[in-house]
């Protein structure tokens, strides 16, 4: 095969022309040195840049390739303030989705030892079975290598190219990568992919950023994070504060207002109760005023009540762990100089996920309004690429993206919550369903059933369309991952009633779901067969 015709196949560039400056040998092409020009005669060093290499980056990236377009992706880790840093793969792989949910298994574990015990295990000493923090780390993090590694290899062979750069934009067609030795590199595209994600909030209170740490630190952590404060109430902050009890800490969460804003409050709250009855404190009305460290090491908080905010409480901790939302990495773009513009710190985009830039789009969580979820920036990616490269007019659904929150018992759910279906449809037109639940394998070792809890939320005309389904209960976002299709493809209280459940399940709690609010008849079942 000629040079030519390679890098033609490669680049899949065959009705453009192509020039090469450098043809040393095959091994030896560099991409950077290839100039693609468009219909219209514009040359472009790229098909496609994309400025961050997490989640809806490398989607989006691997994505373009396979239609043969030449494409870099730009990735860089700033460290947290605590000196935490990691690499490439973004929040997900890194310092989201993927250490916490091996935390949350290991926290599953050690409730699964102690219910092991009723089913007949043996231990020589059960008191004496504790997690070991540093193997528990080591563990995660070298997991999380692994994954770092099959990245780069994964691009490398679908030929994506990779720069350890921070990007930000000269102009419009022109990205620089500062890159680790503090040279740049210009980098000149057709089209520019923003995926830069976000990065914890720390609040504006003396010693937050000197002696607190965020969920960028938490899962490599080289020492036990012992007695914790938690501040913030959202997935992050009700998920740490879960797994570190569940592993044995004593946790405790300030709320400044409600639990999961967002998230349908009925099961907000059972979710609360279920952590409180794990031993989680949950300080509903509070606020941290500050942090100093003692002398041996312990951090001294002060903090307040909403109402009483001068009566000041003091307590001290190991460990404070701010989980009070994330801002979006717009301040290295430069993004003036492409003239992409900025709402409340994101980047607000089209039904094609265009920014107010013709060749500019952004993805993930540095969106304005839009789910910082993984899957969701992994899909919005794919489509861009499809969108830009094969004429796709698939467009990003946003609508019905189900997710879970993995607290102890798990909260998963699809759909519109109580209080905006009935905010929608008016409190007539909605049937609300719903149960508690006894899931068989938690009588053998006596485990709390008393949270176990659904709801489906359906409209309350013809065969009932379902608008809403919450699930708090073990293993819950396996079991709503299967009703989201369901519910996406139109599902009704009739089909949902007529549908065969397997039995001892929990998942078929949703298929025995009779009782409606309205009815105000007792939603607990006297057996778990009934
Ligand atoms: P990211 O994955 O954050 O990737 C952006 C990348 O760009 C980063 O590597 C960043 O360093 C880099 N970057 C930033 N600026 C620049 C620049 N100027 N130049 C070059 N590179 C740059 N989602 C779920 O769906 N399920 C979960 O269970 C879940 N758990 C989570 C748990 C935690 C603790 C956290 C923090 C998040 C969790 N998420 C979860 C959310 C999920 O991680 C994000 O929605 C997802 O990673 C967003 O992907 P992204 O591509 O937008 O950004
Ligand atoms: P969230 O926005 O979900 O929650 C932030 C919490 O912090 C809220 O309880 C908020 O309270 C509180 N808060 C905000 N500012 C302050 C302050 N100054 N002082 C005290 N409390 C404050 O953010 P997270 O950091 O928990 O998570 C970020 C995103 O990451 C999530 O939206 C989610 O999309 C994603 N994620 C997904 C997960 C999953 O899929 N399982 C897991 C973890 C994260 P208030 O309600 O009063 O504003």
């Amino acid at each position: 095969m000629s040079v030519l015709s390679f890098v033609k196949r490669s680049a899949g560039i065959a009705c453009r022309t192509v020039t090469i400056q450098h043809r040393k040998s095959l091994n030896n092409i560099r991409l950077t040195s290839i100039r693609l020009f468009s219909s219209n005669g514009e040359s472009f060093e790229y098909d496609l840049v994309v400025i961050g290499g997490g989640s809806g980056g490398l989607a989006c990236a691997k994505e373009a390739v396979q239609f043969g377009k030449k494409v870099a992706v730009l990735d860089f880790v700033k460290p947290s303030p605590q000196g935490t840093k990691w690499g490439l793969g973004g929040t997900c792989v890194n310092v989201g989705c993927i250490p916490k949910k091996l935390m949350h298994q290991a926290s599953l574990l050690g409730e699964a030892i102690h219910d092991s015990q009723a089913y007949g295990w043996e231990f020589e000493n059960p008191q004496s079975v504790k997690n070991n923090w540093s193997k528990l780390v080591e563990s995660v993090q070298n997991h999380i290598k692994s994954v770092n590694w099959v990245t780069r290899v994964d691009l490398r062979d679908k030929k994506v190219e990779y720069i350890n750069g921070l990007g930000y934009f000269k102009d419009v067609h022109n990205v620089v990568a500062i890159l680790k030795n503090k040279t740049e590199r210009v980098l000149n595209a057709k089209h520019v992919v923003i995926a830069v994600g976000g990065r914890p909030r720390f609040p504006d209170i003396p010693g937050a950023i000197e002696h607190g740490i965020s969920s960028d630190d938490i899962f490599s952590l080289d020492r036990e994070p012992g007695k914790t404060l938690v501040v913030g109430a959202g997935y992050i902050g009700l998920e740490c504060a879960g797994f570190l009890k569940g592993l044995g800490y004593d946790a405790t969460i300030l709320v400044r207002s409600i639990v999961l804003r967002g998230f349908d409050q009925q099961m907000a709250e059972v979710v609360k109760a279920s952590m409180e009855e794990k031993g989680v404190h949950i300080k509903m009305g509070t606020k941290p005023k500050s942090i100093e460290k003692l002398e041996d090491g312990r951090l001294l908080v002060k903090y307040a009540f909403n109402d009483k905010p001068d009566e000041v409480i003091t307590d001290t901790f190991n460990t404070v762990l701010f989980a009070i939302g994330r801002n979006a990495l717009v301040e290295d773009l430069q993004l003036k100089s492409a003239g992409v513009e900025v709402i409340d710190g994101k980047i607000d985009v089209d039904r094609n996920s265009k920014t107010n830039v013709d060749n500019i789009y952004a993805v993930g969580d540095v969106l304005y309004k839009k789910p910082e979820l993984t899957p969701v920036a992994i899909n919005a990616g794919r489509i861009i690429a499809r969108h830009l490269f094969n004429d796709s007019d698939e467009i990003m659904d946003y609508d019905d993206v189900a997710t879970t929150v993995f607290s102890p018992l798990e909260y998963g759910c699809v759909g519109l919550s109580e209080e905006v279906a009935t905010e929608r449809y008016g409190a007539d037109n909605i049937e609300v369903y719903h149960a508690y639940y006894k899931p068989t394998e938690f009588f053998v070792p006596q485990r709390s059933v008393r949270y176990c809890y659904l709801k489906a939320v359906a409209l309350r005309e013809g065969d009932q369309r379902v608008v809403g389904l919450h699930f708090i209960g073990p293993v819950a976002g396996e079991i709503i991952q299967g009703f989201a299709v369901a519910l996406k493809s139109g599902l009704t209280m009739k089909v949902l009633k007529t549908t065969v459940g397997i039995h001892p399940t929990v998942a078929e709690e949703f298929t025995r779901l009779l009782i409606t609010k309205r009815s105000g008849l007792d939603p607990t079942p006297a057996t778990c067969c009934s």
